[in-house]
């Protein structure tokens, strides 16, 4: 690291949140000082306040998305600003105001605050790969220079809410004379340990998995990235003068037949998981009528994303070329998630009796 990249005052807004605490944690192990956002009082989150070097060089501020001038203050001195909060919810009654508003409005605030802040020099924005695609296909390689079109206020909304926030902030970029650049990191599907008690929506997919929450094997597929690999890109970006525009950010892509497969393997055959195979092209047309059955989030995410067809494929060379990534292996990353929605408690029933 440059000297220049030491010692660095760095805001992070929604610091309670699953990806957010470990980039505290990271940042406060190299030394920065970190400007923390939050919605709560800072005695809420003690998994932050007890990180090492938090009582020296962690402050709590408190800022909602939606508040206009919510961030003027916290923003002020910052070298850098790293903005992750926005709601990941996949089942919402209104998709504007819960999704798409906090997304796109808190965005816009974060960078419209950062220009009032002469010392800020970069933005890291969390995006998604759901700003790249909301639908795998076997066909096509995805990359940094994808965007997801298919998405709306119906479809996929959470997506939609990803895709209208990084564009919004790549135009406030283009239209006005910054003193600061932005990169955007687009994680796939982040897992791993949680520092905090809540269940965050990717974690989530493997504890339904262990529940019984899926009643078969089904065709689905995702690119599966370790949450200290993404908090660690955030940091690499901040760190890399050089780096510039978006990184998709994913190891592996592993089917759920493959994870369900790895959980046997690690131990787990006595608890609920998925025993009928419909990871076939008759599950395929199944699953697609079953989704109608389901709340709207799940139902159009299950219709873009279930089906032999719809493997993704991505080209994440980006990242290891530019912000030299080197990822966690994905075998690590599952164990460690199914160890840590054990260990927090969040799978009440009892594992089964197997013979
Ligand atoms: P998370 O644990 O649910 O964190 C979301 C954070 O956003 C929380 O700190 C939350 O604060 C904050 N937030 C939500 N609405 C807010 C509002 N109106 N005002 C202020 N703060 C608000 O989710 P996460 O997985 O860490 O996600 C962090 C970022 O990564 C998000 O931008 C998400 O889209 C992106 N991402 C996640 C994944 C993934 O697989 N997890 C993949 C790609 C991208 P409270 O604690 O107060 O609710």
């Amino acid at each position: 690291m440059s000297e220049e990249h030491q010692n660095q005052t760095v805001c992070v807004t929604g610091a309670s949140g699953f990806i957010a605490a470990h980039l505290v944690k990271q940042l406060l192990e190299q030394g920065h000082t970190v400007k923390a956002t939050v919605r709560g009082t800072a005695d809420k989150y003690p998994y932050l306040t007890e990180l090492a070097g938090a009582e020296e060089r962690l402050s709590f501020h408190q800022a909602d998305l939606l508040a206009e001038n919510a961030y003027d203050e916290v923003v002020q001195d910052c070298d850098v600003v790293m903005h992750t909060a926005s709601p990941y919810v996949v089942n919402v009654k209104d998709s504007q105001t819960e999704l798409v508003d906090p997304a796109v409005n808190g965005t816009l605030n974060v960078l419209k605050s950062c220009a009032k802040a002469a010392s800020v020099k970069r933005i890291v924005l969390t995006s998604s790969l759901a700003a790249i695609t909301d639908q795998p296909s076997s066909d096509k390689v995805f990359s940094e220079a994808d965007w997801n079109t298919k998405s709306d206020l119906k479809r996929n909304p959470y997506f939609f809410s990803k895709v209208k926030a990084e564009q919004a902030a790549w135009d406030y970029i283009e239209s006005n004379d910054c003193g600061f650049d932005l990169i955007a990191i687009n994680p796939y599907m982040v897992i791993g340990p949680s520092l905090g008690p809540s269940l965050n929506e990717s974690n989530k997919v493997l504890r339904d998995m262990l529940k019984g929450v899926y009643p078969a094997l089904m065709n689905l597929n995702w690119g599966i990235v370790d949450v200290r690999d993404v908090a660690k890109a955030h940091i690499l970006a901040m760190q890399t003068p050089e780096a510039k525009g978006r990184y998709l950010i994913a190891n592996e892509n592993w089917t759920m037949t493959k994870v369900i497969g790895f959980m046997r393997e690690l131990g787990y055959g006595n608890y609920r998981l998925p025993k009928l195979n419909l990871a076939t092209p008759l599950g395929d047309k199944i699953m697609y009528l079953l989704s109608y059955t389901q709340p709207s989030g799940n139902g159009t995410y299950m219709r873009a994303h279930v089906g032999k067809d719809k493997t993704m494929r991505f080209d994440n060379s980006k990242a290891i070329n530019e912000l030299g990534i080197d990822y966690i292996a994905t075998k690590e990353s599952i164990k460690a998630a199914i160890e840590d929605v054990i260990q927090w408690n969040h799978i009440k029933e009892k594992p089964l009796k197997v013979a």
